[in-house]
């Protein structure tokens, strides 16, 4: 097994456990991905920009559903359940999607809602499937906000890593940055709430 040292926690590990960096000479980051998430999740946790009674809503998949738990609970929410599950249409027709998937073939991507103070829903007609087309690679359905409105009501909100501008949203736009330590966000918060 090939490995490579970290440079945080000097650690010999797999190069499975090491993301992506086109700019490092191995294309692998210098940090292992568990401390590379230990200080996107300190970037994170520098700033405050929820309420202190919130509601997170967040994107994942099930093979990392793990993950998604993770992170949600590094932000200091309390993981509740799976709000939605996006059931994924052909982009062409009204045909269910079938990816290839790594066991069965995938289909569905998940919203998970993790909870911090006091704070619940304001109607009980939200459904949890939302079937809706595929978009380009990784573009979430709009009828997701939507139900997150209707649910919660109009609330101040904000969506992270959005990839456009969104109407009665603020957004952080962007993907995370290479080096994984959340430099984007804390850029944009710098730039917008100073
Ligand atoms: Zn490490």
């Amino acid at each position: 097994m090939k490995t490579k040292k970290c440079s945080t926690c000097s650690k010999r590990k797999s190069l499975l456990e090491f993301g992506r960096n086109p700019e490092t000479k191995d294309g692998l980051s210098s940090n292992c991905r568990d401390c590379r998430n230990k200080a996107k999740n300190k970037s994170y946790q520098k700033y405050k920009i929820t309420d202190d009674n919130c509601v997170l809503f967040l994107w994942t998949t099930f093979p990392k559903l793990k993950e998604g738990i993770e992170v949600l609970e590094s932000w200091g929410f309390k993981y509740i359940t799976v709000a939605f599950v996006w059931v994924k249409q052909n982009p062409k027709n009204d045909k269910i999607y079938s990816g290839i998937g790594h066991w069965t073939n995938a289909n569905a991507e998940i919203v998970l809602l993790g909870k911090k103070g006091k704070i619940s829903r304001i109607v009980k007609n939200i459904k949890q499937i939302v079937l809706a087309h595929r978009g380009k690679h990784s573009v979430k359905p709009d009828e997701v906000r939507n139900r997150i409105v209707q649910l919660m009501g109009d609330l101040p909100r904000i969506e992270l890593f959005a990839r456009q501008k969104i109407e009665g949203w603020d957004i952080i736009e962007g993907k995370d940055n290479a080096d994984g330590t959340g430099q984007d966000i804390v850029n944009w918060i710098n730039k917008n709430y100073e």
